[in-house]
């Protein structure tokens, strides 16, 4: 059997999202597992990004040295408003930060354990409202590069969060809000050199999830404690595999996991998605 690292989940935007998940190298749609029994080991291996293996990473998912040197750990991948590109100012690497930076950014409002505030790459808008299990989402602004996106931010996490609450997501669909009131409302807290970027578009995303069973006591399974998980799929939401008997397991938290998975044959209920 081939080995197999761990990555987040591809998503699609469906009646119900559509979740791939590459194992052993196949695509297996997630969704068709839901109501089948799945096995994750692991060998007690991680790989970092660098492609160095090694027993745990260092931090945040990060080797020693990717974590102190290298681009994507570096603080304004954390706090977009220190991001200096646009500036042509060099964090640790002027050229990749150029390409990251310098491209067109949303900042959202999303529902998915309450509203919060994100930003986020054009290009990656629906995906990442999908990865953070959201319900609703609604444009903010369009800016040009990740700074001013990171400025609008700070300026609208004063009136609300920029935090999903994890638990509170994964224990229910959240109630309906209007989201296009509360971008009109919070639109007065852009900054007003920014005011200009606010955008015309007011179309509100609504995204429902294959979730056949929502945990009540949510307990969080993590393969550094456990290094083997074996439990029936009972629904996904974000990037967590909602398991039966109230357990979760955050895929996202656990790329770069070397492991073996095993699951058992399609059934009937998976079609309900
Ligand atoms: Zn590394």
């Amino acid at each position: 059997m081939h080995s197999n690292v761990i990555k987040k989940m591809d998503t699609s935007l469906k009646e119900f999202v559509e979740y791939k998940m590459q194992i052993h190298n196949e695509d297996i749609s997630m969704n068709d597992l839901i109501e089948s029994k799945i096995t994750i080991n692991w060998r007690g291996k991680v790989i970092c990004q660098c492609g160095r293996e090694m027993k745990k990473f260092y931090r945040s998912g990060f080797c020693y040295t990717c974590f102190w040197e290298s681009p994507k750990a570096s603080q304004s991948i954390f706090k977009p408003e220190l991001c200096t590109a646009h500036l042509n100012i060099e964090e640790r690497d002027l050229s990749w930060e150029k390409k990251f930076q310098l491209a067109p950014h949303y900042v959202y409002l999303a529902n998915s354990s309450g509203i919060k505030v994100g930003i986020t790459r054009k290009t990656q808008g629906i995906t990442r409202w999908m990865d953070q299990g959201a319900s609703q989402a609604i444009i903010l602004a369009e800016v040009p590069n990740r700074r001013f996106s990171g400025d609008i931010e700070v300026a609208i996490k004063a009136h609300v969060s920029d935090k999903t609450n994890w638990r509170k997501m994964l224990s229910a669909e959240p109630e309906n809000v209007n989201l296009q009131e509360i971008k009109k409302e919070l639109s007065s807290y852009v900054p007003t050199d920014l005011q200009g970027y606010i955008s015309n578009d007011n179309t509100v995303t609504h995204i429902k999830y294959p979730v056949y069973q929502y945990p009540k006591k949510i307990k969080s399974l993590k393969l550094e404690k456990n290094n083997e998980i074996s439990a029936v799929l009972k629904g996904i939401k974000g990037q967590y595999l909602i398991f039966d008997n109230d357990q979760v397991f955050n895929v996202r938290a656990h790329e770069g996991f070397v492991v073996d998975f095993s699951y058992s044959n399609k059934s009937l209920q998976s079609t309900l998605f």
